[in-house]
Order: C-alpha cells, then structure tokens, then sequence
C-alpha cells in the first residue's frame, strides 16, 4: 500500500556537508555523527550506510535502544557512544559489545565496573562533567569521589572521554553561560590530570560549537543538525557568513519529504478554509488538499505559517493543520492536478523548504520537525 507522503536521503549532499565541517576541524580531530532521534529523523538504518561511506566511524546516540540499531546496520564496526540512558539490564550488553557510555552518576560508575570485571572487558567510559546546562554530568565537587573509585577500577574501566554539553550554543544570549561552562570544563579537567586520569578524548563541541567556540573543538566533536544540512540557528548562519562576501549557504540539506496533492478546489472570495475561522479567503483562490497532518508529524505550529513546494513555487499552507491533512493555496500556480508532487521539506525547482522555510519560524523547530518524522514514513535513498 502507498503512503501518504515518503522520505529520500541525497548523500551528496552528506559528503558536501561533511567536507565543510572536517574543513574547519585539525586533521587529526576525530568527527562522531550524531544520529539519536532516528538520525534526526532521516532513519537510522538509511542515515548509517551513507555515513559510512564517506568513512564516519564514530557514532552518537541517546539510549542503548538506538544504539543498538545503530549496531545492527553498521557494516564496518564503528564506535558508538551512548549520551544519556542505559537501563542497568542492557548495560552488560553495552559492555560486552564495546559500547562506550556517559557516566554521570557513581552508582553507574560502580555498576559499569563491576559487570565490566564479571565479564572480563573493559567498561568504555565517557566521564560527563556538570558545567551548567544542569541535564547531567558529576559536579565538580563531586570529582574528589570519583576519582579514587577510577583508580580502584582502573583494570575494568578505559576511560575514553571527558565531556560535557553547551546550553544553548547556537544562541548569543548565552554567551556569558558558556563562558562559565567553559572555566568549569578546564577546572574538571585540570583535576582530573592532577590525579593522573588521562582520558582519551576530551570533547564538548556540538553543531553551534563548531562555528562559534571552535576554542573547544579539541580532540573530537559532536555533530548532529549541522551534517545534515540545517543551521542549528539563523544567528549561528549570519555568524558564519558575515566576515564573508559570499552570503551562500555551504550547506545541503540531505532530507526531501515529498507528498502528493489529493484534491483541489476553487474558493469564493469570503469563504473560510478548515475548521474554525481562522483563515478567510481574501480574494477568489485555488486551494489544494495535501493528504498530511499533524499525525505525519507536520506540526500543529506550522498552522497558517507553513510553506511548501508546488511546481517549483512557494505556497503557503492555509488554516489549521488538521491530523492528517492540510490545505495549501495554489493560486500561483498553474492548474494543479491531483498527484502533483507537494515538497513538504527540501528542493524543489530554484527553491527549498527547511521546514518552516528558514528564518520565518524559530529554527528549534527543525530539530523538532525532523525528529518527529514518524518511523513508518518509507525512507530511501537516491543515487
Ligand atoms: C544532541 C547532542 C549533540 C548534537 O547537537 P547538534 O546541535 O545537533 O549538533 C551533541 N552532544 C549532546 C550531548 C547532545 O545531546
């Protein structure tokens, strides 16, 4: 059976993304790929193949159920890190299957340890640090305590990293918060040199990081919206562009959401369109049914602020975005048919759709669009 609308991955558009971000890290900084909410959306099992083979190698998710999708499609044995949740139950799988995780409170630390020495391998451990985003990572008071049971460990446990995470990067309201994280993340790592703990890798660097902190880049970062072709925020573009004359935008998005036009209609001038009143049609228009909603994961909040690709032109989505559909007028364009391709989110023509088309709506949405991409939307990817 057809779906309503489907998702095709560009991986051209992926080396190009890639090439800008390695262009603006050392040599030998290693790059990890954020892929946790199903790859931003773009679907783990189609996102991994195309990362491998522009030879990512390093992998980084939210929770040991990703990260085992994430091991189940990768071909070439990369690294994968696990940022957040691992019930106590998978951490035994996660550490027999050289998983690396975020430890972040001393009850893990312990538990890692000890199931790492029953089954005689090392625990691959990232030692989250607290610098002020307030999620999760050990307080630097709390290093004092950690650091004896590091070294009581020190045969279980390989200590791959010490990190943490920006509140807030892409925005320079924040500026004065990041510079404190910042003093803190030298204060932990200071400490923990001054009791001989060597982590392999010392990374805090995200997308924003990147263009705006790069101070921070050190020896691995952490990479999600930017490889996929979106700015983590207006700000962060205008940052990277303004000491430029060109004002293009570097990067593509790899991600083209395409459905298709149910039905048309032609309106009088005076008609209110879909529930409520919240769109009155001021002049005679041809409107058209996009058979998507907010079920698909097209967002309530692009309710009379959307903007989607209809041969090639810009359209604005009309009224309340309903479950499973959404009105969009086609004035503009020429006698729309049924079936006519409807670009939700990518190229289409000369133009393209970031999602709210860029600029026009808080880019947080993006991250939020993407990731709520519903898991059945058939994915493939392109030539
Ligand atoms: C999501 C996340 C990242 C990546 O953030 P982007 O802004 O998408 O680059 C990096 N580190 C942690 C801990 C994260 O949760």
């Amino acid at each position: 059976m057809h779906h309503a609308s489907t998702i095709s991955l560009n991986p051209k558009a992926y080396r190009r993304n890639l090439r800008f971000i390695r262009h603006r890290l050392a040599p030998a900084s290693r790059f990890c790929a954020v892929v946790k909410g199903n790859a931003y959306g773009h679907g783990i099992e189609q996102f991994i193949p195309i990362a491998e083979e522009a030879a990512v190698d390093y992998f980084a998710v939210y929770n040991a159920h990703e990260a085992y999708r994430v091991w189940m499609t990768a071909k070439q044995k990369p690294s994968i890190m696990v940022m957040g949740f691992i019930d106590d139950a998978d951490l035994d799988w996660a550490i027999d299957h050289e998983i690396e995780c975020f430890v972040f409170t001393v009850n893990r630390l312990i538990s890692a340890a000890e199931k790492a020495k029953k089954i005689g391998k090392k625990a691959l451990i990232h030692l989250e640090i607290e610098t002020g985003m307030n999620r999760t990572g050990f307080d630097i008071e709390q290093l004092p305590d950690i650091i004896p049971v590091l070294q009581k460990y020190a045969d279980s446990l390989t200590i791959m990293g010490v990190c943490t995470h920006f509140a807030g990067a892409e925005s320079i309201g924040n500026f004065v918060r990041i510079q404190r994280q910042k003093e803190r993340f030298a204060q932990a790592c200071r400490l923990l040199t001054a009791h001989h703990i060597q982590p392999k890798y010392k990374h805090v660097n995200c997308s924003a990081g990147i263009i705006r902190y790069p101070e921070m880049n050190y020896d691995l970062v952490r990479i999600g919206i930017l490889q996929y072709g979106f700015w983590p925020s207006m700000e962060t573009f205008i940052e990277y562009s303004q000491p430029l004359s060109s004002k293009d935008n570097p990067l593509q998005r790899m991600l083209t959401w395409k459905s298709k036009v149910m039905n048309t209609k032609h309106i009088a001038k005076g008609e209110y369109v879909g529930y409520g009143s919240t769109y009155l049609a001021q002049k005679p228009m041809t409107i058209a049914i996009v058979p998507i909603g907010y079920a698909h994961g097209y967002s309530r909040s692009l309710s009379n602020q959307g903007r989607v690709l209809v041969q090639g032109r810009r359209c604005a989505v009309i009224g309340i975005v309903n479950m499973n559909a959404i009105a969009i007028d086609v004035s503009p364009c020429k006698n729309v048919q049924p079936d006519d391709e409807v670009v939700l989110i990518g190229r289409q023509g000369k133009h393209t759709v970031s999602v709210a088309s860029f600029g026009e709506l808080s880019n947080q949405l993006n991250y939020e669009l993407l990731t709520r991409l519903p898991l059945d939307i058939p994915r493939h990817v392109d030539n």
